[in-house]
């Protein structure tokens, strides 16, 4: 077997790595491993692309493998599970810098230091030109909104400013920035002027993705994110044209379908378009915190009285308990509730948190055992039989408006049906709507009673009152 064999065996091990992984990840159950096959993956595809190319001395590579991993082993290890939107951005804004920085270093090896002066497409060819422009155009854009996104969800850039004629604006920038990398690539001898050129293209990019981002709402980064997460991946793609690398390419474009895949599936799940939200949706909107007639509270110990009768109950966790980082505390009641006999069930929602599995991945942090964790088409039908429901920092996605108020801004989002059960409780620090900013007319419901307060506060005394009682 020559080399170039071997290097095409590894590199389809990569492939397949990434595609396994990525199957793996779609089960809860299997994610854990799928991550660690696609880290694998990556890993080999980083080592055989260097190795492959042999533009850098294999010190370097270790150099980089080291300070790269050690950076994101200790954002991740620092970071608490309701920042892993912002995580998320910042890796993708990584994968867009990346990019157009190999794409730019292409660039600068075949015009700037190549004595003979010619175009960068006379050196590349003409389709490696244009993807060497895609690469950066697309990766700039990548990094610049991932950058704005992390901004935007952490509140430092807030509101959602209005940009006149944003449309226009957005495609004469993306016809700009185009034209100065095509002028650069295929007219342009001089490596100085075509150096500005490229230059240019890099801030054109960044203007239309501060454009692009900006008026969006924060509460909206995550589809924006999962967006510029395909994005980067097409990126990639592109740079994987660029330098003849099919590797980059094929793992390119998995990030690029499945980022895709993803915001289509939380566009479905909030029963929104993308252009909704790109437009700016109802996040521009001010929050209706609505008229409440008639809502009954009550304090631990009174609904822990009635939490001692419950022969059945189902927990539904949503972004409160996240914020909250009630996850431990949830547990711990459940504990409490099956020891006193009682049979206990999460339903999951799946927009319910910041983020696709957002519940999944806070649940498992507790080690709350997959079998407890039921779907919504799985549990739906079961709230009527429930005696007792626990809304824990959830709002949308158990808000019936979905269903009975057709200008609702959620009508048509699935929900679950915890207005069903005999007695809900809703944990939560006021009647102050949730993400979608809208009234919530679960909480004028007669078997509805508000426990007021901070989630885990509130999980604790419950757990607390239980056991004393027991
Ligand atoms: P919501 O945002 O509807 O409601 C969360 C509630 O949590 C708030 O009403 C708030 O009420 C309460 N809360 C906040 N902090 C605390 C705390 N410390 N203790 C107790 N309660 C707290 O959350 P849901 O999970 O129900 O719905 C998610 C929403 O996000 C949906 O509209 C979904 O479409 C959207 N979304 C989801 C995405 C995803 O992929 N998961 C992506 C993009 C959007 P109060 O202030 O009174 O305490």
């Amino acid at each position: 077997m020559t080399a170039t064999d071997l290097t095409a065996v590894l590199a389809l091990a990569s492939i397949a790595l990434f595609v396994f992984g990525l199957k793996r990840l779609s089960r809860v159950r299997t994610a854990r491993s799928g991550n660690a096959l696609m880290a694998a993956g990556m890993l080999l595809a980083i080592l055989l692309t260097l190795l492959e190319m042999g533009l850098v001395d294999y010190r370097w590579i270790i150099v980089g493998l080291v300070v790269g991993g050690a950076i994101g082993y200790v954002t991740v290890a620092r970071a608490q599970a309701t920042q892993m939107p912002e995580i998320v951005a910042r890796f993708n804004g990584f994968g867009g810098a990346s990019s157009a920085l190999v794409a730019l270093s292409l660039f600068w090896a075949v015009v700037v230091e190549t004595p003979d002066d010619a175009t960068a497409a006379a050196v590349l060819g003409g389709a490696s030109a244009v993807t060497l422009v895609l690469s950066v155009l697309i990766g700039a854009v990548t990094l610049a909104g991932s950058v704005l996104a992390e901004l935007k969800l952490r509140g430092t850039i807030g509101g959602t400013p209005r940009i006149p004629a944003r449309g226009p604006m957005m495609g004469l920038l993306a016809l700009a920035s185009l034209a100065f990398g095509a002028v650069a690539v295929f007219a342009i001898e001089d490596p100085v002027v075509s150096s500005l050129l490229i230059m240019a293209l890099v801030v054109g990019s960044i203007l239309m993705s501060v454009a692009l981002v900006v008026p969006i709402g924060g509460a909206d980064m995550p589809v924006v994110i999962s967006l510029l997460n395909s994005l980067s991946g097409l990126a990639a793609a592109a740079t994987g044209f660029a330098l003849g690398n099919q590797l980059l390419i094929i793992a390119g474009t998995i990030v690029g379908a499945a980022g895709l895949i993803l915001t289509q599936i939380m566009c479905v799940a909030m029963n929104r378009s993308l252009v909704n939200v790109l437009i700016g949706g109802f996040s521009g909107g001010a929050p209706d915190h609505g008229e409440y007639g008639h809502v009954i509270s009550a304090d631990p110990e009174s609904a822990a009285m009635v939490l001692e009768a419950a022969q059945s109950v189902i927990i539904v966790p949503g972004y409160g308990l996240a914020a909250a980082r009630a996850q431990n505390a949830a547990y711990a009641l459940a504990q409490a509730l099956q020891r006193q006999g009682a049979e206990v069930r999460f339903a999951i929602h799946p927009v319910a948190g910041r983020m696709p599995g957002h519940m999944n991945v806070v649940l498992a942090e507790a080690e709350v055992p997959y079998e407890l964790l039921h779907e919504m088409s799985e549990i739906n039908q079961d709230f009527a039989e429930t005696d007792v429901v626990i809304v824990v920092g959830a709002n949308d996605v158990v808000n019936p408006a979905a269903r009975t108020e057709p200008g609702s801004p959620i009508a048509g989002m699935p929900i679950l049906d915890v207005g069903n059960a005999r007695r809900v409780f809703v944990i939560k620090r006021s009647l102050s709507p949730g993400y979608a900013g809208i009234k919530n007319p679960l909480f004028e419901q007669e078997n509805t009673v508000m426990l007021y307060g901070d989630a885990k506060e509130m999980l604790d005394q419950l757990a607390n009152e239980l056991t004393a009682n027991a």
